[in-house]
């Protein structure tokens, strides 16, 4: 146990104080404990407390409220020297729990995710030169205190490293007081990014949009903007301005980025604009690089954080910009654990810490697009590229017409001849292309001829997917495998196993068929290949020994290729109608992006997407370049379907490995359904996956007007069925997924 800061100097000391104190783990609220007399119990107070028989970190979060004797409440000692949690950090995890409908507690486990960040901070014993001159001088001895006279604090191994003498010629000058103790901080500090270290020169939409941002940020209020620039536009040099003008202001930035797209080379992009590289905070740190960077925020130290989405609940000192790169990104909604979309929390953020924030993506997300257009969001625009490259030009492939010819070749049965012919013309000219498919492995369903059986998961509603190289079939739900077989499992036929349809790999076998000389690589977020793999496909890439890149939507975002000019998607119907109310926006967002590789220096692109449906509304506006139009009929489509933003949505799952007790909870739930207007319930079904990691799930979905309070219908509703502990009920506000 700690030592609390506190003094009983009282000759009557009375009751003890009491106070709300919020614990992080998913209990219904803070609960009341006794404070030692004269501690002091601001909001944000770090405590010490027991629970049953843990003891734990705890904050204080507001008054007690119950009523009970002294005798039945436990002492929270507070932290000796701790900081205070920042007032904007714990408003916001109120508002999140609120709006999520997560306990709290839940919500404050992912604000304390860095274990020791209170704790003292740690020293380290280095030595300094104290101008004694020891008797015996060797030239070892000369050696060592030639390099320590620079007067830098070194380790006894760091000095022996740095003046080539052993440990014991160092320890000897000590010994002799030659060299004298300090202590230093056990972190290294963050240098301060500089604003004004490489500013570009910015074209005039880039200033435009730049001085509205700096605007912003000296205006030091809440304010949102989407900064909406077509791919290559400069939006990252933009809201970098932002960033520069936060510096100059003495406060915090917070980049955040999709979790794929947090890399070495964005941070050596910020280095080079700012003179070093930011703090960074995402799933791969070490626990004491987390207790830097978490320390160093909640000081101010570290000017800019960049971060994936968990980096919105650091306890910043004083925060004057929040930046959300690829905001459309679904990779920024958290579906595991506490359910929670990191865009929409770092616009609440901004508010409760009332500085601007910039969503930029070239393909917003619908919401985010409404509010631009009807004004509760600025609207700064990029319309073109950055410098000479134009937009690519998009061709569709009617792969209906190009049956006849795709089954006459036998051999043909994914690169339609038009694609092929594409292919040989970017290759003759020595070029590079990309093939798009978004499906990993090599097919993605292996059924039996002979007796129709399909491969499945035991644990998940799903196809094996078959990874040929590997020799292996897979579930991508879950990390079961086996070795492919021979015979069916089922009937015991042998030879009867057919692959059906294609993923990248069999992409790959039919392009090396037709073009045996060329070199080429596969792309795929795919824990059978690796990310090593691919990162080196990527690399190939960009260092052009290979000429085409074969890959899955790991290869759709963010790369720069400039010898890039012909990008064909193999399936651009993939996706595009499961029912799910975002699923053209999904793939409008990712083929314009795959379609935004190609043509990004002075050569001229050319994407040709594979599609049965030419005439869908999705394909027209990608082979017309009418990103905004599409925009229009998807925002008359959901208005008139009262779908998100223009109605609300929360999905309920009960998941629970036996499925009779998930079927029962799940009917209840559908029974007890309040009545109310404007709200309609659906379900309970069974979930896409229906079974998934061993648990069943059923799902039920609240379909709601703008105006309704959904959590309030919410928690009304979900009080008036109890589930036994082994199932579960998980409420999903604002879904963006419907699996
Ligand atoms: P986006 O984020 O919109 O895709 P980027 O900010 O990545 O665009 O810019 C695309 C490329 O153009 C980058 O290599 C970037 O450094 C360069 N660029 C953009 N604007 C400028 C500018 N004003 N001066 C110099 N280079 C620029
Ligand atoms: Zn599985």
């Amino acid at each position: 146990m700690r030592q609390a800061h506190f003094q009983i100097s009282s000759p009557d000391p009375g009751p003890q104080p009491r106070a709300g104190i919020l614990l992080p783990v998913p209990l219904a609220g803070a609960y009341d404990y006794k404070l030692p007399r004269g501690a002091i119990a601001a909001r944000g107070t770090l405590v010490e407390a027991q629970l049953g028989s843990r003891q734990m970190l705890g904050v204080v979060w507001g008054a007690a409220e119950g009523t009970v004797g002294d005798n039945r409440l436990k002492t929270a000692e507070p932290l000796a020297d701790a900081p205070v949690l920042p007032k904007g950090l714990c408003d916001f995890i109120d508002w999140v729990a609120d709006y999520t409908l997560n306990p709290p507690g839940a919500i404050l486990a992912m604000a304390l995710r860095s274990r020791g960040a209170f704790e003292p901070e740690a020293r380290r014993i280095a030595y300094v030169v104290s101008g004694v001159v020891p008797p015996k001088l060797s030239a070892a001895r000369r050696q060592a205190l030639d390099v320590a006279s620079d007067g830098l604090a070194r380790s006894v191994p760091g000095l022996a490293e740095d003046a080539n003498v052993s440990s014991a010629v160092v320890r000897g000058l000590i010994q002799s007081g030659a060299l004298m103790p300090t202590e230093l901080p056990e972190f290294t500090p963050f240098r301060a990014p500089e604003a004004n270290f490489a500013a570009p020169i910015l074209n005039d939409d880039q200033a435009q949009a730049a001085a509205a941002l700096r605007g912003a940020v000296a205006a030091n209020k809440f304010s949102a903007h989407l900064l909406d620039g077509v791919t290559g536009s400069g939006k990252t040099e933009v809201y970098f301005e932002a960033v520069a003008a936060a510096l100059a202001t003495g406060k915090q930035a917070l980049i955040l980025l999709p979790e794929i797209a947090l890399t070495v080379q964005f941070l050596e992009r910020f280095a080079a604009r700012f003179g070093t590289r930011p703090a960074e905070w995402h799933s791969d740190l070490s626990q004491k690089e987390r207790r830097r960077v978490y320390r160093a925020v909640m000081n101010g130290e570290a000017k800019v954080v960049v971060g994936a989405r968990s980096a919105l609940f650091l306890p910043f000192a004083s925060l004057g910009l929040i930046a959300v790169d690829e905001e459309h990104e679904q990779a920024f909604k958290q579906q595991d654990g506490a359910i929670y979309h990191a865009r929409d929390m770092a616009v609440v953020r901004a508010r409760i810490e009332q500085c601007p924030v910039v969503l930029a993506s070239a393909t917003p997300s619908l919401e985010s697009f409404v509010n631009a257009t009807n004004g509760r969001y600025a609207h700064l625009k990029l319309t073109s590229r950055h410098g000479v490259a134009a937009m690519p030009s998009v061709k569709l492939i009617d792969l209906r017409q190009e049956r006849d010819a795709i089954d006459a070749e036998q051999r043909a049965q994914w690169l339609s001849p038009p694609l092929r012919d594409a292919l040989t013309q970017t290759l003759v000219a020595g070029e590079q292309a990309m093939l798009f498919l978004n499906r990993r492995g090599y097919a993605p369903l292996t059924l039996c001829e002979a007796c129709g059986h399909k491969l499945t998961c035991p644990h998940c509603s799903a196809w094996l997917v078959e990874h040929r190289y590997r020799r292996r079939l897979a579930c991508h739900q879950c990390s079961f495998e086996i070795p492919a077989p021979t015979a069916c499992p089922a009937c015991n036929a042998g030879g009867t196993l057919i692959a059906c349809g294609p993923g990248v790999e069999r992409v790959a076998e039919e392009f090396a068929q037709f073009f045996p000389g060329a070199r080429y690589a596969i792309a795929s977020s795919d824990t059978l290949h690796g990310p090593a793999e691919t990162q080196g496909a990527i690399r190939a890439m960009a260092k052009r020994e290979i000429d085409v890149l074969i890959g899955t939507q790991i290869v759709a975002k963010g790369h720069h290729f400039p010898q890039l000019t012909l990008v064909g998607v193999v399936d651009a119907d993939l996706g595009g109608s499961d029912g799910d109310v975002r699923a053209r926006e999904r793939t409008f967002q990712l083929l314009h992006q795959v379609s935004g590789r190609a043509g990004r220096a002075e050569k001229p692109g050319l994407v040709l997407l594979q599609t049965r449906n030419p005439e869908d509304a999705v394909m027209q506006a990608l082979a017309r370049g009418d990103r905004d139009g599409f925009y229009e009929q998807e925002r008359q489509y959901r208005e008139a379907s009262a779908a998100p933003p223009f109605g609300r949505l929360a999905a309920i799952i009960v998941s629970g490995p036996d499925g009779d007790a998930v079927r029962h909870v799940a009917r209840e739930l559908g029974k007890a359904a309040p009545a109310a207007r404007d709200v309609k319930v659906w379900g309970p079904t069974p979930a896409f996956y229906a079974l998934l990691r061993g648990q069943t799930r059923e799902r039920l979905l609240v379909q709601a007007a703008r105006g309704i309070d959904i959590q309030a219908y919410l928690k009304a509703w979900l009080k008036l069925v109890k589930a036994p502990s082994a199932v579960r009920v998980t409420v999903d506000v604002d879904p963006v997924s419907f699996f």
